[in-house]
């Protein structure tokens, strides 16, 4: 009875959920990161400074291209769901930056910055490679193919 009000009488709050900021816009929470530019060769990622969610309308405005060949798009970390979830880490974003050149010298501007599954685990050698990263890629290069597979290329 002494100590009856040192034991907590709330549950502790859940754990955030994180982002994937390479994601298909069909995934739950799916918004837009950034739109891409650039050459198949070499893209680059502008990212949104505001949060635009997915409608049927954005997704046709890509026409003719598919909405991953145009824009980025984030949605909730599907986690175990996904081919890159080992059980606690995200394999993409570890490959991403030990593969992956920095593209950039300090943190782009993105939006999604303390909820993104790659920054958490990778932190700023992340960012420092994400505006490289299209999620459709047709004619990606070797180490692209490599970050984004995870295999050995023959
Ligand atoms: S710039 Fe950094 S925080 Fe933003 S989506 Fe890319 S990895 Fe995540």
């Amino acid at each position: 009875m002494a100590n009856q009000h040192l034991v907590p009488n709330i549950a502790p709050a859940p754990q955030k959920a994180l982002l994937c900021p390479s994601a298909q816009p069909d995934m739950e929470g799916a918004r837009v990161l950034g739109v891409i530019s650039g050459s198949a060769e070499q893209s680059q990622v502008a990212y949104l400074n505001s949060n635009v969610p997915v409608t049927a309308g954005l997704l046709a405005a890509a026409a003719p291209l598919k909405p991953t060949e145009v824009f980025r798009f984030a949605a909730h970390c599907e986690e175990n769901k996904c081919r890159h979830f080992d059980g606690s880490h995200c394999q993409l974003a570890t490959r991403i930056v030990q593969i992956l050149p920095a593209v950039t010298d300090g943190l782009p501007p993105c939006l999604i910055r303390a909820e993104c599954r790659w920054f958490q685990q990778e932190g700023k050698a992340a960012c420092m490679r994400c505006p490289q990263v299209v999620t459709e890629s047709y004619e990606p290069d070797e180490d692209f193919k490599r970050a984004a597979l995870g295999q050995a290329i023959p």
